[in-house]
């Protein structure tokens, strides 16, 4: 039965938690993937309503006003991102299960919401050394947002007991396996 559930990897960025929701989706044909909204600027290889609902602020705003999030948030300054109500239901009438990559703060409220519904992970970094080598390689990261975003897994690390499992991202091939293995059995009936 999948009617009805979900899962969730949540960790810092540059924990490797996209990485592993995009290899989850491609093993599982019955996951799909939570496209949050986003009022921060499209990166090169996007698209709209792929990776993510990209909207003015203003729009955003309306759709708080109208409580048409599950969650919202200000993840960096002046930079929101939720996830809408409306998404989660069309991925319930497709049959499927709902995969989010989505923050720690953000992930512990849809927790709160679904309970035993939702198979919550948290994605730990080696060490906070190692993540913050993984994020400067990225380069889509600024010194003042590469400083932001170390910070802010600084606080999220606390987090991680408030998770069903935690994965410790050593090498990614093992930590795929054990993610796999971790939503094969939250799948079965
Ligand atoms: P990025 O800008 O790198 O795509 O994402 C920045 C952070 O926002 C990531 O940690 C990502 O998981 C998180 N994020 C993406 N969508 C949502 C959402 O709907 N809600 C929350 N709370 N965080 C999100």
């Amino acid at each position: 039965m999948t009617d009805g559930k979900l899962i969730l990897f949540c960790g810092p960025s540059g924990s490797g938690k996209t990485t592993i929701v995009q290899h989850l989706l491609k093993t599982f044909n019955v996951l799909a993937f939570s496209i949050s909204a986003t009022t921060r600027p499209m990166r090169t290889n996007e698209k709209h309503a792929v990776d993510y609902y990209f909207l003015s602020i203003e729009d955003f705003k309306m759709h708080i006003d109208k409580h048409h999030f599950i969650e919202w948030e200000e993840v960096y300054e002046g930079r929101y991102y939720g996830t809408l109500k409306s998404e989660i239901e069309r991925i319930w009438q497709l049959n499927k299960v709902v995969a989010f990559d989505v923050d720690v703060e953000g992930g512990l409220n849809i927790k709160n919401q679904f309970g035993d519904r939702l198979l919550a992970v948290f994605v730990m970094p080696p060490s906070l050394e190692e993540l913050h080598s993984r994020l400067k390689a990225r380069a889509t990261e600024t010194p003042e947002t590469l400083s932001a975003r170390i910070q802010k897994a600084e606080h999220e690390l606390t987090y991680a007991p408030r998770f069903d499992h935690i994965i410790v991202n050593n090498t990614m091939d093992k930590t795929l396996s054990e993610a796999e293995l971790l939503v094969k059995k939250f799948l079965l009936p």
